[in-house]
């Protein structure tokens, strides 16, 4: 729908690895033939549900395809060019430093070039601000980490800002969020903004109390923390009491099946209380979407209005951790674009 493409809008829960395009990906393939790499392997289509385990199963694909520097360069420009086609004007994007010991590449040199790829598009002058998130995989556990959390501080503090914050991800089944906590609150206390995916899957009570005691800054998914689907009404009193902002993926709660169907969906529970969220794709090229239509999903879904829409792409630039002059300069770029729209 042309309506939510040009809208302006602000992504910010997406994971560079989850959001390689298909057309990148066959670049990707026939640079690397000997791993008989398929589209099936690396993408979950219409129509097709899969495990959250299988969903974990495609990434260890995809970091086999993506394992080199010069790789790590040509997927981040890529990924960023999409989004800015799509119409969004403001990116957090999020990416897991990884080593490969048989390439030579090292978490410094990973985060160093989506750095130099962010950089390189900014000089090409696309019509997006990127930031970036440094991701946390919570099954390397708390040595890497510790390890993690340096880095992200040491590049917070020589790119001029680039580096805004810190996600906590990976397979929400394996490992405990509790383990992670010491390295969770230095890098808060550090100045790193938190974004933490929480209650992905049922039972990780536990894990959110503690998790939302530090507090983050936002919410990936929280798909289970509210008492009607298994969480509790006090991880419910936390977030709204430290009015935590939620990211919430559509297409990737439903085709990951956490959640049973878009109607089922707890943007609803969270839109009803007036409570902060943002529309995001987490993996736009594993899930096959788009952000321009995770919105469209979600005014056909629950019968919003444009306007309606439009309210929550521009509430979002307050849920970002861009810095207050670039939250004024995006209030006032979207009031700027807003009339043609109507
Ligand atoms: P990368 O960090 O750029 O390599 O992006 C892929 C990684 O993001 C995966 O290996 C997971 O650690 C993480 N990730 C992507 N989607 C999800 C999700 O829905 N839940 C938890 N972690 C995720």
């Amino acid at each position: 729908d042309l309506f939510y493409r040009q809208m302006p809008k602000v992504e910010l829960h997406a994971h560079l690895n989850g959001s390689v395009s298909f057309s990148t990906i066959e670049k990707l393939t026939a640079r690397k033939p000997h791993l008989n790499i398929e589209h099936n392997m690396t993408a979950i289509c219409s129509g097709q549900r899969r495990t959250l385990d299988e969903c974990f199963q495609v990434f260890k694909v995809i970091h086999q395809l993506v394992d080199t520097e010069e790789d790590i360069l040509m997927v981040a420009k890529d990924v960023i060019r999409q989004f800015a086609d799509d119409g969004v004007k403001y990116l957090e994007l999020r990416s897991t430093p990884r080593e490969e010991k048989n390439t030579g590449m090292t978490r410094r040199s990973y985060v160093q070039t989506v750095i130099e790829a962010i950089s390189q598009c900014g000089n090409e002058g696309l019509d997006i601000e990127v930031r970036f998130l440094v991701s946390v995989d919570r099954r390397h556990g708390f040595e890497v980490a510790m390890e993690t959390v340096k880095l992200a501080e040491d590049f917070m503090l020589s790119t001029d800002g680039l580096v805004v914050g810190l996600d906590l991800s990976g397979d929400p089944t394996v490992g405990h969020g509790g383990d992670l906590l010491p390295a969770l609150q230095k890098a808060k206390n550090c100045g790193l903004k938190l974004s933490l995916h929480m209650s992905e899957v049922p039972s990780q009570v536990d894990e959110s109390e503690l998790l939302l005691n530090i507090p983050p800054d936002r919410i990936g998914h929280g798909t289970f923390l509210h008492p009607e689907v298994g969480g509790a009404q006090s991880l419910v009193d936390k977030v709204t009491m430290n009015n935590i902002p939620l990211e919430l993926c559509l297409t990737s709660n439903v085709k990951g099946q956490t959640v049973s169907s878009y109607s089922n969906h707890h943007f609803l529970y969270w839109y009803n209380k007036g409570h902060p969220v943002v529309i995001c794709t987490d993996d736009r090229g594993v899930f096959c979407t788009e952000l321009s239509r995770e919105y469209q999903l979600v005014a056909s879904t629950f019968g919003l209005s444009q306007e309606d829409m439009w309210s929550l792409s521009h509430k979002a630039i307050d849920y970002t951790f861009a810095s207050a002059s670039l939250k004024e300069q995006l209030h006032r770029r979207w009031l700027e674009l807003r009339p043609s729209l109507f």
